[in-house]
Parts: structure tokens; C-alpha cells; sequence
């Protein structure tokens, strides 16, 4: 099980102006339990702003995109160094990540980002994610941590996304002033319904950052390419155990589509570069009994391509017989067709796995 959890700036502080020890703590406690368990998590964690000000000794400043910047860049290595110091008490290895929409929307900054973070859920750290809010100028923006634990948790195919935030879950109307409002329990079905966004206080395309809109569109992003989503209270006892032994607490959005089909329309719907690989017959036989494409079995490569984009893949005779994301672009591949995949480092001088497509990332025609 692979579960993304988003940690919001109100849930850090509870409030306050100031970092939050012992929730972080006992946050840290269930995260160490699960992945003690089994589990992979990863940590989208906001708070780099509030412990930027918190370290200057909450000063005066106007509310513009470089004093964002400064405040970030003096709070981000605090906000690491506390949660150094406080998963340090349960043995988990920390990772810091820091991440731009640059790198999850251009395919080659996409599979960087993506190997980086399965290389160290592979080493069994704790990678914690926040937007690089330094360099981060509009255009590169992700703009709010809710959005970017949706994209983090379809980068890495996670079974879960948990919001966790300062309130029980979404509510019908806000709880705060309309004492009707109700729990709403689970999200299904296709499409979220207007009465929901309505709710969420937002139309779906609103510009509120951090709030139940947010949360929700975060919610549908991630619910559409196959990861379940649940909003629930950062401060609920022990809310990542019970979520993880099946507890129903919060609000459940499910998956609108499974991860595999949803990876397969992707594939299948997504641009193509022009480019072609053409394989031997024993590789044909491979790919049809759930294999990957290795170089061993390619014999030719057309056209000019990036790593992560879509190939077709053909026959001698030209019959196409799957499609793909590629792990390596066509320079890479002429030079190690044909070659074993042990090789491969040795011929590029680096290596970016074994195959050329994995059997995930392909769709057989
Ligand atoms: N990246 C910002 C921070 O660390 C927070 C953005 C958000 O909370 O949505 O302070």
C-alpha cells in the first residue's frame, strides 16, 4: 500500500502561529508504526511560510511574492530540521523534496521526479514534499500543497491520498456558521456533484487556496487517475492507523477509475511523438505474456523521441502490437538495441532501469 499524506500549514501551527511539536509527534509515531508494518508513505508538508516567520521573529513584511520567497527559504531547512529531530525519535529516515509544476508536467522532469521518490521509498526513507516556493515564480507554480499531494500521489501511483486538515471532513455547509450542516461520508460515482462543490465553497474553478475547494479539486484530481482520497482531521486520534486498518473516519472520495485503466486511457489518449520501435518475434511473444520490452529484443528505432513519451511499438512487417511510455529516448535506444540490459550502463555510461518499456507503462494493441 502506497499512501501520500498532506499536512496543511493550519494543521502544523493547530492554529498558532508557531510549528505544532506534539502533533507532529504523534503524527510521526503512526507513520513510523505503518511503514514499520509495510506501508509506504510519503509527506506533502506545507509550513516552510509560517516557519520562515516564525525564525525572524514574526516581522512586519509586506505580503509579496519575494518576501514569499525569503520567508520559505529561511523556513524550509527549520521546518526539515523539526522533522528530522522528531521522526529521528521513531528511526525514520527523512528525505527532503522539493518539487515545481516544471518538474511534474514536462515528461522528463515528471520521470526524474518519479524515480527519485521510488528510489527512496526503495531505501525505506520518508521522502517530505513541499512546493520549491523559492524559485517557484507564477508561471511555475503549483500554488497550493492540496493540488500538488494530488499530482505527488499520481506521480507515484499511490493507493491514497490523506488530506489531512483541521476539520472532520467535508461538511454539507459550513459547520462553523449553519449548525445543519452534516458529515458527508463518501463521494462515489463518476462526476462530484454540483450540491458538493457548492459546499466545498467553490465552483470547481474557484482561486481559494487551501480551503475545502481546494480539497476537493485536489480530491478529484487524484480520484481520476485511480487514488482514493480521504479529508479527515490531522488531530482525530491515531487517524493514519484506523484509516489504514479501514476505519471509516472523514470524508471518503472513491477512485472514479482504477490506477491501471486509468494509466492504459492515458496511454492510449495521450500525445504521440512519431517515434516507432520495432521488436523481434521473441519480444512480441514476451509482451504478450505480461513482460516488459528489454533493448535485447529491440531492432529498430524511427523517429526522434524524449524519455516518457509514447511510442508505438511494431512488428518487422510493420504490424503495431503495443504502445508505450519509454524509459529512454531514441539516442539512448540506437545505441543499446539489441544489447542485454546488463549492459546498458556500461554502453550510456548510466542506466534508467532494465527496460526499455516497463509492462506498466504499455498498453498491448
Ligand atoms: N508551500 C507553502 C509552505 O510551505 C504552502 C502552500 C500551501 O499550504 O498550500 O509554506
Amino acid at each position: 500500500m502506497r499512501t501520500v499524506v498532506k499536512l496543511g500549514t493550519s494543521t502544523l501551527t493547530r492554529g498558532t502561529p508557531c510549528l505544532s511539536p506534539p502533533l507532529v509527534i504523534d503524527l510521526a509515531r503512526q507513520i513510523a508504526r505503518l511503514e514499520g508494518e509495510g506501508e509506504q508513505i510519503l509527506l506533502v508538508s506545507s509550513g516552510a511560510i509560517a516557519a520562515g516567520r516564525e525564525r525572524l521573529g514574526f516581522p512586519d513584511l509586506p505580503r509579496d511574492i519575494p518576501v514569499k520567497q525569503m520567508l520559505a527559504a529561511v523556513g524550509q531547512p527549520r521546518l526539515m530540521a523539526f522533522y528530522e529531530q522528531v521522526f529521528g525519535l521513531y528511526g525514520v529516515t527523512v528525505a527532503q523534496v522539493l518539487l515545481t509544476r516544471r518538474d511534474l508536467s514536462s515528461r522528463r522532469g515528471y520521470l526524474n521526479a518519479r524515480n527519485a521518490l521510488l528510489a527512496l521509498l526503495g531505501r525505506g526513507a520518508l521522502p517530505i514534499i513541499n512546493e520549491n516556493d523559492t524559485v517557484a515564480t507564477e508561471e511555475i507554480r503549483v500554488g497550493d500543497n492540496d493540488n500538488l499531494s494530488a499530482l505527488v500521489a499520481n506521480l507515484v501511483d499511490a493507493d491514497r491520498l490523506v488530506l489531512l486538515t483541521d476539520q472532520a471532513g467535508l461538511y454539507t455547509a459550513d459547520p462553523r456558521t449553519d449548525p445543519g450542516a452534516r458529515l458527508v461520508e463518501e463521494v462515489s460515482g463518476p462526476e462530484i456533484g454540483p450540491e458538493l462543490w457548492k459546499a466545498a465553497g467553490g465552483s470547481g474553478c474557484g482561486l481559494g487556496t487551501g480551503g475545502m475547494a481546494t480539497k476537493l479539486r485536489a480530491a478529484d484530481l487524484a480520484r481520476r487517475s485511480g487514488t482514493g482520497c480521504i479529508i479527515a482531521a490531522g488531530a482525530e486520534p491515531d487517524v493514519l492507523l484506523r484509516l489504514a486498518r479501514g476505519e471509516k473516519l472523514g470524508t471518503r472520495i472513491l477512485p472514479s477509475a482504477s490506477a491501471v485503466e486509468s494509466r492504459k486511457r492515458y496511454i492510449l489518449s495521450g500525445s504521440h511523438s512519431p517515434g516507432k520501435l520495432t521488436v523481434d518475434g521473441g519480444a512480441a511473444r514476451a509482451l504478450a505474456r505480461g513482460g516488459s520490452l528489454l533493448p535485447v529484443g529491440l531492432t529498430a528505432v524511427e523517429g526522434s523521441f524524449e524519455r516518457g513519451d509514447t511510442v508505438r511499438v511494431t512488428l518487422s512487417e510493420g504490424r503495431e502490437i503495443a504502445r508505450g511510455i519509454v524509459s529512454y529516448d531514441s539516442r539512448d535506444l540506437a545505441r543499446i538495441l539489441r544489447s542485454p540490459s546488463d549492459a546498458i550502463e556500461s554502453i550510456l555510461g548510466y542506466r534508467f532501469g532494465d527496460e526499455v518499456i516497463h509492462h506498466n507503462d504499455m498498453v498491448l494493441i
